[in-house]
This record gives structure tokens, sequence and C-alpha cells, in this order.
């Protein structure tokens, strides 16, 4: 089936051309028909599975008899507001939504905290018909009167679940109180607790349900393997394992910011291009860490579960578990990064003596044993100092993308691809019966490390960030 039959008009058909989209997805062939018959929808998808052109693709459709050029504010009302948990998945989608549309005189614009508002509050107030927007900075708008949701007809809540375990869940309902009760509603979520199926009861009318299987980490295409060594060793052996397998692109998970930062700087001494991600770095650095991570400027992002939710890393052939997570459906969430779109990928956890429990937690998850691989031969120079504080100074270019030693590969030998090739054996069938072509389904159990606590208000206030431009433009051209 192709874009064109499902009746898209011809300057989307162009637009996704330009993506270079061939056919739809799976979900994109379930969602667009009753998206466009404008019904309700809950929809059980992840990112990766190309949800965002789902709802984004018969969204601009039905606002295209609005599109006008007339520089008038009062021309360009929000019409469909676009909730998402975190900032960078909200950029990710508002550059979507731009993408998509951009042979349609369409506006769409994106706000989140973090950030100097006041461009926000310019974008707003020039009118947009698409807002995208994580839960606290547009209460904050809303506080300040920037923003009019008195116009909208579609809300989508785009990973509904991690809003809920975020703790979004009292913002979201006092945006929803705030929009017109006529209005098309899309929730999109990975799983469904409890709570997701309260709130879906709550805001979608007769919805359809649309569900689709993943489309990332499919079992024959990701290996599962681990390393046990002892916590102080771990550094020693993420460095060898990044150089003697010429891993060009890896994204390696700990659970606290502080450990982030920490094995960022000891990356970076032991000559590895490596950056970090988590919510304490401002946007600014948060963006750039991201990119260049995309680009290949470094080599290792370092990265915390929530920081790294919803990000859309193609094509990335590594995970490493530094530390594994508390809750076993992280370690999913984490491993959803690598072997999407048809490419291998290569999960490895380094596991210590006190992380028995969890590794058992994620071996019943997954219905199979990771394999145990033996420790390599490490250089006995220096010890990790993951579980103490460094004993060495932090370097001058402690955030990883502004250093020399930031720009080079990770190895000096020849880069092939992105890895050595590295004989592994072939990823058998899940005997346990797993199946990864299945939506998963987890328990509401998930603790994220760094949720945010206080209100939104308090959290972006307690922070103090510095400002930084914000991320998608608002006027489009026709
Ligand atoms: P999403 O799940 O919306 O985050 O999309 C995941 C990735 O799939 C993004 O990089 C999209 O650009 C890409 N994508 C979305 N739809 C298609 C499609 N029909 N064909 C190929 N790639 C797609």
């Amino acid at each position: 089936m192709s874009f064109e039959s499902l009746g898209l008009l011809p300057e989307l058909l162009h637009a996704i051309a330009d993506q270079g989209y061939t056919e739809p997805s799976p979900i994109q062939l379930k969602a667009i028909p009753p998206v466009l018959a404008r019904q309700d929808i809950m929809g059980c998808a992840q990112t990766g599975t190309g949800k965002t052109a789902g709802f984004a693709l018969p969204i601009l459709q039905m606002l295209a008899p609005h599109q006008n050029t007339s520089p008038s504010p009062a021309r360009h009302s929000i019409r469909a507001l676009i909730l998402t948990p975190t900032r960078e998945l909200a950029a990710q989608v508002e550059e979507s939504v731009r993408n998509y549309g951009k042979y349609l005189a369409l506006r769409s614009t994106v706000v989140y905290g973090g950030v100097d508002i006041n461009p926000q509050i310019k974008a707003l107030r020039a009118g947009v018909e698409v807002l995208v927007a994580t839960p606290g900075r547009l209460l904050d708008h809303v506080q300040q009167k920037t923003v009019n949701l008195t116009r909208v007809e579609i809300l989508v809540l785009d990973e509904a679940d991690r809003m809920l375990d975020m703790g979004f869940m009292p913002d979201i309902k006092r945006i929803i109180a705030l929009l017109p009760t006529e209005r098309q509603n899309l929730l999109f979520s990975a799983t469904f607790s409890d709570e997701i199926k309260r709130l879906a009861n709550q805001i979608l009318r007769s919805p359809v349900s649309v569900e689709v299987a993943r489309r990332n980490a499919p079992a024959d295409l990701v290996t599962h393997q681990m390393y046990e060594v002892d916590a102080d060793r771990k550094g020693a052996l993420l460095t060898h394992l990044i150089k003697s397998r010429e891993m060009k692109q890896a994204l390696v998970f700990v659970r606290t910011k502080r450990d982030a930062n920490r094995l960022m700087r000891e990356l970076l001494r032991d000559g590895v291009a490596a950056t970090a991600i988590h919510s304490d770095r401002t946007q600014g650095e948060r963006t750039q860490a991201l990119e260049d991570f995309k680009q290949g400027t470094v080599n290792v992002l370092v990265a915390t579960d929530i920081a790294a939710r919803g990000l859309d890393i193609e094509l990335l052939p590594f995970v490493i578990n530094y530390e594994l997570p508390y809750a076993a459906e992280d370690y999913i969430h984490r491993i959803g990064r690598t072997g999407r779109a048809g490419s291998t990928g290569e999960a490895i956890s380094l596991v210590c003596a006190d992380e028995h429990r969890m590794l058992d937690d994620i071996e019943r998850e997954l219905k199979r044993k990771l394999e145990r691989l033996p420790l390599p031969e490490l250089a006995s120079s220096r010890k990790s100092s993951s579980h103490g504080e460094s004993r060495h100074a932090a370097p001058r270019h402690a955030t990883g993308h502004k250093s020399s030693s930031a720009h080079k590969p990770a190895s000096s030998h020849e880069p092939s691809s992105h890895s050595k090739p590295h004989p592994r054996p072939a990823a058998a069938p899940l005997p346990g019966g797993f199946d990864f072509s299945k939506p998963y389904e987890f328990k509401p159990t998930d603790t994220p490390a760094e949720a945010p606590a206080a209100s939104h208000s308090a959290r972006y206030a307690k922070r103090g960030r510095p400002t930084a431009a914000l991320l998608g433009g608002a006027a489009k051209k026709p």
C-alpha cells in the first residue's frame, strides 16, 4: 500500500518523497485513515515505528484548509496541540511536522523548559497552527497568558506513559481543562498500564485502537551479551571494548547524572571521544551532545535513562549498559536503540556483584539469558572510579564536544564501518517465547532515575538555566 492510496494531499506526498519514505509504516497505514476520519485514537506504538508521521501527516492534511500567508496572528490560531514528555522528543516531533508540512502554508513551533522563554513567546505571538510542547513549559505560557488554547481542535498525547511516569498527570489535566471540549484526541503510548487506561477513558471518545509491532530491536538483530566485572574495573573494560572493537557509535547507559558526568570525564581522559546527556545539562549542551553523537564527532554518548527516552537515534550499533537499570523494563527501552530498521546491534552489559538481582529481573523479562563473555585482559594502569570520586582532575574540555581529543576517533585504526567485524553467535530465537515483534507491555513499576518530583515551575526555577535559542521555526513558506 502506498502513501498515495491513503488519500494524502500532493503537498504532503511531495514532502514524504523528500524524506525518502517509499511506503507507509504499519502504524501509518493503521492510524492515518481513522485520524483523517476525525476519530479518536488509542495508539500502542513507541518511538521508532514512524508514529510521528502517523499523526502529523493527517493532522497537517486536516489543517490544510486553514493555511494562509497572512502576517496577522489572528489568522494563525493554534489548532493542533502535541504534548510530549521530553524536550528532545518535542524538538524532534516539531522538526517532523515542519518537514512534512514544508509545502503547506501552516506554521508550527515548539515550547519546552530549560531555555529562554522569550523567543517562544515571540513565536507564539506571531501565530502558529501546530504547537508542540512539554507540559510544564506550556503551563508557564498559560500562566503568562502568552498562549491561547481556545481554538485547539486536535490534541495529541505522545508517549503518554512516559508523561505519567514523569509526574505530568496533574499538568496534563490542567491543560486539558483549558481546551475546547469538542476536539479530536490522539493518545500514543508504548505501554498500557491501568493509569493510562484511566486517562484514555477520561479523554478519548469511542477511540479506534491502533497497535503495531515493534520496529526496533527485533530479537534476531540484537545480541545480548554481558561481562561479569568488578565495579572498579568497569571503566577500564569499557575503554578496552570501545578501543579494541573500534566502536564508532556507542550509547552507554548509567543510572545517575553524576555517574554520567564522571564516566564522560574518564573516557575523555582515556582518549575516547565522549559526551554526556542528562537532565542537569543545559538544553544547549544536550542538543550539542546529541548532534555531535549523531554526526560522529564523538563516538560515545553517556546517557541516563530519562535523558535518552524518545531520542530517535538510528542505526545504533552498540548499546552498553555500564550499569544495569533498576527496572528491568528500562533494559528493553535501552536496547530499543539498537538493531533498528534491519541493522544489527549489540547490547553489552557490564555486571558487577551487586547487580545480580537486577540481572535476574532482566533475564526474566527477556525470557533469555544474556550471553556471558570471558573478561578480556585489561591494562592494569587504572581502576575505574565509577563508584567513588574521580581521583583525577577533570580535563578543561569536560563538556566533550569542544576538545580536540573529543574529535579524535576512538581508535587510530582504519575506520571501516561502525565497528570491526567481531565474531559473535547468530542470535538464536528466544527460547522462552518472548516476541519482539509484538508491542511489549510493562508493569507500571518504572521508576525513572531522575524523574522530576517538584512542580514544573519549581524545577525550572531551581535549575536557573542559561538561555539558548528556541528550536524550530515559526513561519512556513508556501
Ligand atoms: P518515529 O517513530 O516517528 O520517531 O519515527 C522513527 C524514524 O522513522 C524517523 O527517523 C522517521 O524519519 C522514520 N520514518 C517514519 N516514517 C517512515 C517511512 N514511512 N519510511 C521510512 N522511514 C520512516
